[in-house]
């Protein structure tokens, strides 16, 4: 064997070490095996062997053996990354400590485990779920008149509220010794996404108390008493929440909270009382103006040491009946017209007994903790449930409304200008399905999904923008108008909340998805972290050596499959067959790509990453795009390859395979280090783009399926609300779609004979008559048009209105729903 033989052979051996993540002892036993062996058995030139002993030799010493390892190689690292690691608040520790991971952890590793996706267990309903859909929610949503809510009343009826606590809508997430309904996360997601996608208001009036919120907190670490309490008045609605960490100086960065928390001594109901002296503000507060109960986020210190060693405890969370005195609630925002009602909630010297913490005073200063972790659920939840319903009742409205409307004699949905926002419609519809329902089921699977809900919540709105955005443009002045008669302007106006709420997505993207996905996906990153931080120094190093060997040899093979994957196109990765299969490879090659590239981005920017949002950005965006491609995979999956989805779920993997090649570029090309950004360039994309947007062929094809009755359109939209109700536009734009779809043929007769000038007409009603008249469609035709005309009509009108018609009455009062909830300032409390 010559030297270049034994290099081929040895970098092959190196290669596939690397790509299959082999352990140190089977590098070492490999190495020595392979010298040994082509010694003896090949007459390879002796020089070679030698050489390579002399190099690896005291590599592999030195990693095998501990001692010289520690105080050669990592004691020198640890001192450095001590130097460079970036300060962490204790709030920031707790949000990145906050939660689990799921698929996004596969995919950050480089390696997905796709028989493990599609082994994950499928989102289901059980009989009793399925039940409470078929009556309670279609029966609200039958009582749900949105503009009467979100312009008459500026309120949902006292109706609809008794309906709600009555029927236990407040109390999905109760167990049912408490007296709730104890569903499953789908479920929950499933109501709120039929709910949305009627009225915006109602939704996000029972969305909140089964979020984030006091039940969520009392369920997880509220003491027997505080749960025995509250519970089951939450259950059945005799107590509303609310629950305020916001304010008008902590918003994004909710941890700098300037309210604040004394413990000390006071009276309560007449006694003497350890207790806590609250001052707050806090602004924009869901629920508030009708709470009950508030749930309060504040500061707590004890200079006195009253209740242990520490004076500056941390975030705590309380409790606090909505009379206790000082408490100054009732007023409302008017959050760009959705009518839920969101306040503000003050509090002067406001004095609360000591166990009225969540959880007790054994709980103070874990309030922020306690967040960060029921975040992580909700999140996956409430606003990704906002965008399905928005979307799904959306996309079936559209697509029938760009066939009923006509302009230049042609329905609106055949121009090609408009297929492309109506591909986007259907494509995006489907992709967030795909996306909230694979969250759901890994939350019902025990998950609580930190960093997926992050992807979840930012890009389910987000798609939900851009959706609204084209729902808007194929409306035109349909959509502008409002009024009873426009389906599409409060969704539309309703979006920026879901965009700003449960963690402003610019504040998630730049900051979230990839900071703590960095965190708490990578293999290493965190023990690496945690090690470093240790204040026993010998237990430091020990720690932090296993982690960092552990994560070079990480960052070894994700270099090698990186290559390897991006020269082959993933071609020889093993992957569920059939007509997704390139599609699952793709995304293979794309995770090593990004895991290559994440490890260098920490290797070489550290802690300045936190402050460089743009790298962290694109890095997240990536994250994310592989995340909604490996959740439709599933979706499609889980649907037993539904054969008409497939133009749907290529849609969004070439979509998303180009946007994240994009972002690679984008990533690469305004990379830190110019070198590393060229090299790393080389690496993923060794010929060039491989990736294009979606064609025009199927752009038209997936619009097409939003034009026509097709059974695919309603699967799109399973789970809306379709009942033979007044305005359920559903119903509607059926009805008119398949009039206006009986009509065409006709339509093209009258207008061949109009051509050759057999009948006459200035209007089509005026050439249908001719066209009758010269017995050219017979009378049951001449009706079909007829109807066909009325229906579209009926769909294309828009309101109007007397002037003092557009004086909301609602908002007169200052105390909308006064007849359940009195205003209260300061009022004794009478919790008893
Ligand atoms: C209708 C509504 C209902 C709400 N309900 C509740 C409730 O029930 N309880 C409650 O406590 N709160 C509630 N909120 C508050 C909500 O959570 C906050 O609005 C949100 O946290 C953003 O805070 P902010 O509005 O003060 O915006 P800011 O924090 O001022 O943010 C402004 C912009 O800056 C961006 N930004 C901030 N920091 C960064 C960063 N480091 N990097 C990049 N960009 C950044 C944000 O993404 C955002 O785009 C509600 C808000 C609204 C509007």
């Amino acid at each position: 064997m010559t030297g270049t033989e034994w290099f081929i052979v040895f970098m092959f051996s190196f290669g596939v070490l690397a790509y299959h993540r082999a352990s140190l002892v089977v590098w070492t036993l490999s190495f020595f095996l392979l010298t040994v062996f082509l010694s003896v058995f090949h007459s390879v030139a002796s020089g070679w062997i030698i050489a390579t002993w002399i190099v690896l030799t005291p590599i592999f010493a030195i990693l095998n053996f501990f001692p010289l390892r520690r105080t050669l190689l990592t004691q020198h690292i640890l001192t450095f990354y001590r130097r460079v690691m970036p300060t962490m608040s204790r709030t920031e520790k707790e949000a990145l400590a906050a939660g689990t991971v799921t698929w996004e952890g596969d995919l950050f590793c480089g390696a997905p485990d796709w028989q493990k996706l599609l082994n994950l267990p499928q989102a289901k309903l059980s009989i009793e779920e399925q039940a409470f859909l078929d009556g309670p929610v279609e029966k609200l949503c039958s009582m749900l008149d949105d503009w009467d809510i979100t312009h008459t009343r500026a309120d949902l009826s006292p109706a609809v509220w008794q309906f709600l606590k009555d029927n236990g809508f407040f109390s999905l997430i109760i167990p049912k010794e408490y007296g709730g309904k104890q569903f499953s996360a789908y479920a929950h997601s499933q109501i709120l996404t039929k709910v949305y996608g009627v009225s915006s208001t109602a939704a996000t009036t029972i969305a909140v108390p089964n979020s984030l919120g006091p039940a969520e907190l009392l369920l997880h670490y509220g003491t027997e008493e505080q749960k025995n309490y509250y519970l089951p008045r939450l259950a059945c609605g005799e107590d509303v929440p609310c629950f305020a960490l916001t304010g008008p100086d902590a918003g994004s960065d909710a941890g700098a909270m300037p309210d604040t928390g004394i413990v000390c001594w006071g009276e309560h109901e007449g006694k003497k009382t350890l207790g806590i002296l609250l001052n707050f503000n806090k602004r924009y507060i869901t629920l508030a103006p009708v709470a009950t109960v508030l749930g309060l986020a504040f500061k707590l210190y004890d200079p006195e040491h009253l209740i242990g060693k520490t004076e500056n405890l941390g975030i705590t969370c309380a409790l606090i009946p909505r009379n206790t005195p000082n408490v100054i609630i009732g007023r409302r925002h008017l959050p760009l017209n959705i009518a839920f009602q969101n306040g503000p909630i003050k509090g002067k010297d406001v004095f609360i007994p000591i166990d009225w913490i969540i959880g007790g005073p054994k709980m103070a200063g874990q309030g922020w903790r306690m967040l960060m972790e029921c975040l992580a659920a909700g999140r996956a939840i409430s606003l990704p449930a906002s965008a399905t319903g928005g979307a799904k009742m959306l996309s079936y409205v559209t697509g029938a409304y760009a066939r009923i409307r006509r302009q230049f004699n042609v329905p609106i949905g055949r121009f090609e200008g408009i297929e492309e926002p109506l591909a986007r419609i259907a494509g995006g519809t489907y992709v967030i399905d795909a996306a909230r329902t694979f969250a759901a089921a890994a939350i019902d699977a025990g998950a609580k999904p930190s960093i997926a809900s992050a992807i979840i919540k930012f890009h389910t709105t987000e798609l939900a923008r851009t959706l609204g955005n084209d729902v808007m443009d194929i409306h035109g002045g349909k959509g502008i108008c409002l009024g009873p008669k426009n389906y599409a302007g409060r969704g539309y106006q309703a979006i920026p909340i879901a965009i700003t709420v449960e963690g402003a997505n610019i504040l998630t993207r730049s900051m979230i998805i990839f900071g703590q996905g960095a965190m708490r996906c990578h293999p290493y990153i965190f023990a690496e972290f945690t090690a470093a931080n240790l204040t026993d120094e010998t237990m430091r190093l020990p720690a932090f050596d296993k982690a960092i060997i552990g994560h070079l040899s990480f960052t070894l093979s994700n270099f090698v499959r990186a290559l390897f994957l991006s020269f082959t196109s993933g071609r020889f990765v093993i992957a569920p067959k059939g007509k997704t299969h390139r599609y699952f490879q793709h995304v293979t090659r794309f995770s090593a790509g990004f895991a290559l590239i994440a490890d260098v981005s920490l290797l070489l920017l550290g802690g300045a990453l936190k402050r460089k949002e743009s790298i962290s950005a694109r890095l997240g965006d990536i994250l994310s795009y592989l995340y909604l491609i490996s959740a439709t995979l599933k979706f499609y999956h889980d649907h037993d390859k539904y054969a008409a989805e497939l133009p749907l779920v290529r849609w969004a993997c070439e979509n998303y395979l180009y946007q994240t090649q994009e972002k690679f570029k984008e990533l690469l090309q305004n990379y830190p280090n110019r070198f590393v950004g060229m090299l790393l360039n080389f690496v993923l994309f060794p010929w060039g783009k491989h990736f294009e947007k979606p064609s025009d062929k199927l752009t038209h094809k997936m619009a097409q399926l939003l034009l026509a009755p097709t059974d695919l359109r309603k699967r799109l939209a399973a789970g809306i609300f379709v009942s033979q109700v007044k305005n359920n536009f559903a119903v509607i734009m059926d009805d008119a779609l398949d009039k206006a779809i009986a009509a065409e043929p006709i339509e093209k007769t009258v207008k061949t004979a109009l051509a050759e000038k057999r009948i006459f007409g200035k209007t089509a009603i005026e050439q249908a008559q001719s066209a009758l008249n010269e017995k050219i469609i017979s009378p049951e035709e001449y009706n079909t048009l007829i109807l066909a005309s009325e229906a579209r009509q009926a769909v294309i009108a828009v309101d109007d209105f007397a002037p003092e018609e557009l004086s909301r009455e609602g908002l007169k009062s200052e105390r909308p729903n006064s007849q359940s909830i009195p205003h209260v300032e300061g009022e004794k409390n009478t919790r008893g």
